[in-house]
């Protein structure tokens, strides 16, 4: 594919993993972000925690989050100087309630899990670094990154153009090739793939790509002499982080429909409490209610899986509806433009496991997912849906 090209609209961890794929490829990619760096949205926290969340069934998000979290820990070990952002630090889930704790019990019980361990209160106080109140289970390999930093080595590691303060607001045929311009220019591609999470929608051609915004506010807080052993992020409902370039971080609040870009007293109380039920301790050595904050939109879809694959043609679709066993290979896909977005409250590990997707669809590859968790993530999945082809959008491979 070396001498194809790619235009990967949004720089946060979605376009910028993609563009890394495609680069890898051969492919010359561009990446458009409409601020004057990358990660500057919901991937700009100053630290994001890599783990998944473990769940008793099997189904399709579970095993993507197992399958995504493997991928990003290979990833960033390839990337140059990783270790300045990504650290394996542990983490620990508290069995904070009784749902939790039978929650944990179920999963113990299911011996094929083996990469977690179960701790009681004093082992999970040795390993945490601070007195805790119950035991929990250990991830070993989680950790957190620092998710500009890794979004930057992403873009920086392989020959990627990159075009700041680049706002599209149309895309277009043109030819056998994609067009999308700015107010300004024109930037044109065989291959574009739109990471620009809750705005995808904006944009004519993937009016049916759902998603919602769900913000998220976290709140820091300088090093006590009470927190400053802490080893492992540690969580109940929301997560505590060792200090990172001197700040712990506790959160994340998750309220869908809230557009408010400032930080929210209620939600620094919600994070506080969480804190206090963590660690009197360390609530109790801070000023809790001054900690600072910072609000980010999670891009949330109905089902909770990522927007991940190829665009089918909503006109041609709705035009003309195939039929519900119709061979995948028949229906109007709109070759060479693809999506990476809604990936929610995990973005850190569902987003590259996805842009590999795109990658390996793009080339022509064998998929790195199983056929039907690909077609499950297919953006146009659920305009197949409302047009009473479920059958079809779960064997799109
Ligand atoms: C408070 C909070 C805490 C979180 N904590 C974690 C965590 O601990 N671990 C984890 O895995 N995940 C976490 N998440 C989720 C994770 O941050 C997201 O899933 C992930 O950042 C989404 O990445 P993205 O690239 O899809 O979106 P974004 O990072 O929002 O990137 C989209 C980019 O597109 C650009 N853009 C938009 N429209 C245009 C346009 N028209 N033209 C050009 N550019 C455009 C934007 O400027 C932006 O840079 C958290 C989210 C929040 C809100």
């Amino acid at each position: 594919m070396s001498n194809k090209t790619a235009i990967v609209i949004g720089g946060g961890i979605a376009g910028c993993s993609t563009a890394y794929a495609l680069a890898k490829l051969g492919i010359a990619v561009t990446l458009l972000e409409q601020h004057d760096q990358v990660a500057m949205e919901a991937s700009g926290n100053p630290i994001a925690t890599l783990y998944p969340k473990l769940s008793i069934k099997t189904n399709a998000q579970s095993t993507l989050a197992l399958q995504g979290f493997a991928f990003t820990l290979d990833l960033l070990k390839q990337l140059p100087n990783h270790a300045e952002f990504f650290n394996v630090c542990g983490q620990i889930q508290l069995a904070y309630d009784a749902r939790e704790q039978s929650r944990q019990n179920a999963l113990i019980s299911q011996q094929e899990v083996t990469f977690f361990q179960a701790l009681d209160a004093q082992s999970a106080s040795d390993i945490a670094g601070i007195a805790l109140k119950t035991g929990g289970l250990l991830l070993p390999q989680a950790g957190w990154i620092k998710p500009k930093a890794f979004c930057n080595a992403l873009v920086n590691t392989l020959n990627i153009t990159k075009n700041f303060y680049t706002c599209i607001i149309s895309i277009q045929e043109n030819a056998s090739q994609w067009q999308v311009n700015d107010e300004n220019s024109a930037f044109i591609a065989d291959i574009v793939v739109l990471c620009n999470a809750n705005q995808v929608q904006q944009l004519s051609l993937c009016k049916s790509v759902y998603s919602t915004p769900v913000r998220g506010q976290i709140n820091f807080f300088a090093p006590t002499t009470a927190s400053q052993h802490i080893k492992t992020i540690i969580c109940s409902t929301q997560y505590l982080s060792p200090a990172v370039d001197g700040l712990h971080s506790i959160g994340a609040t998750y309220a869908p429909h809230n557009l408010n870009p400032d930080s929210e007293t209620a939600d620094t109380l919600e994070n506080m409490r969480a804190l206090q039920k963590i660690s009197p301790e360390i609530f109790d050595s801070i000023q809790p209610y001054h900690a600072q904050g910072r609000v980010a939109w999670r891009s949330q879809t109905l089902d909770y899986l990522p927007l991940a694959g190829q665009m089918l043609d909503e006109k041609t679709l709705r035009a003309k509806p195939p039929r519900y066993n119709a061979n995948p290979a028949d229906l109007p896909w709109l070759d060479g433009l693809y999506v990476n977005a809604g990936h929610g409250s995990k973005g850190m590990i569902t987003a590259p496991i996805c842009a590999e997707l795109i990658a390996n669809v793009a080339s022509n590859s064998a998929l790195n997912l199983d056929k039907n968790l690909a077609s499950k993530l297919n953006p146009s999945r659920f305009l197949l849906k409302e047009l009473g082809l479920k059958q079809l959008a779960n064997a799109l491979y």
